[in-house]
């Protein structure tokens, strides 16, 4: 955990690691594929993906680091912000997570100088699995890769009250219209991430540039910022997409993410 190379949030915090995939975004997890190199050697057993699989749950010193990340943005006044979970859904709803889910909400009263990005493919449960009210340090997102998961999980996420709702439109499989949401107030998508896919079996349908461009259109229309992050295994030759060959420089890794040129860094001002 610690610094991140994630280039929308400045640190990574997971309560716990272990998961169960929910919709094509999940096919390629590589937070699975991570906790079964390494997920014995940290927790001491495998850590598991799956109904009823081992989850691995974070110790004390994990828990503290968020308040040495406090203590610096504070000192410095700058804020920052931590994006949970990389490696888990804060919203997966087992019930030998609650114990946990209450730890971070007490954690995040006890940070205001971070902004906490929950990122869910599960927003049908952060009413249930909530607190009352969320503090102002609370950004609420949900992976929304298709019109279809878009229509099924933003209804849930807009109903959220707090500082910014985000999306994550990642890896982008289908065109999306989010004119109907797209806005900078409440009740309103604020905030959107894009972008592709990475590793070998990396998904780049061939219309995937002209998707990307109608969402920024939409995003500039309604005057939300939008955050491109990287080509995945890919990179844009005109109207298309090409796919790297292994020792290619990674756009969004070794140099900057252009869409049409342009780097696309938009992060909306913190609320606290
Ligand atoms: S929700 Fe995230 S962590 Fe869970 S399986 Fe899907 S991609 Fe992996």
């Amino acid at each position: 955990m610690a610094k991140t190379k994630i280039q929308w949030v400045d640190y990574v915090f997971n309560p716990w690691w272990g998961c169960v995939q929910v919709s094509p975004a999940c096919d390629h997890c590589y937070a699975m594929v991570l906790a079964r190199r390494i997920g014995k050697r940290l927790f001491g057993h495998p850590v598991e993906w799956g109904p009823g699989g081992q989850r691995g749950y974070a110790g004390e010193a994990r828990w503290a680091e968020p308040l040495v990340w406090q203590r610096k943005a504070a000192a410095q006044g700058v804020r920052q912000r931590v994006f949970c979970g990389s490696m888990m859904d804060v919203f997966e709803g087992l019930r030998e997570q609650r114990p946990y889910l209450e730890r971070l909400y007490e954690l995040i009263a006890r940070t205001p100088a971070l902004d906490w990005l929950l990122l869910t493919k599960r927003p049908n449960n952060i009413a249930k699995l909530g607190p009352r009210s969320w503090p102002q340090n609370v950004w609420l997102g949900s992976t929304i890769e298709s019109q279809q998961w878009a229509d099924q999980r933003l209804p849930h996420l807009l109903q959220a009250e707090c500082a910014v709702r985000f999306a994550s439109v990642e890896p982008m499989l289908s065109p999306l219209d989010l004119r109907h949401v797209l806005g900078t107030g409440s009740g309103q998508l604020n905030w959107v991430i894009f972008g592709g896919e990475s590793g070998v079996q990396a998904r780049g349908p061939g219309a995937a540039v002209h998707w990307y461009r109608d969402l920024r259109e939409q995003c500039r229309a309604a005057g939300v910022p939008l955050f491109f992050k990287q080509w995945g295994s890919f990179r844009q030759e005109g109207e298309q997409l090409i796919k790297l060959r292994p020792r290619d420089p990674r756009p969004g890794r070794d140099e900057p993410a252009l869409l049409d040129g342009e780097v696309l860094q938009q992060v909306p001002a913190p609320r606290a």
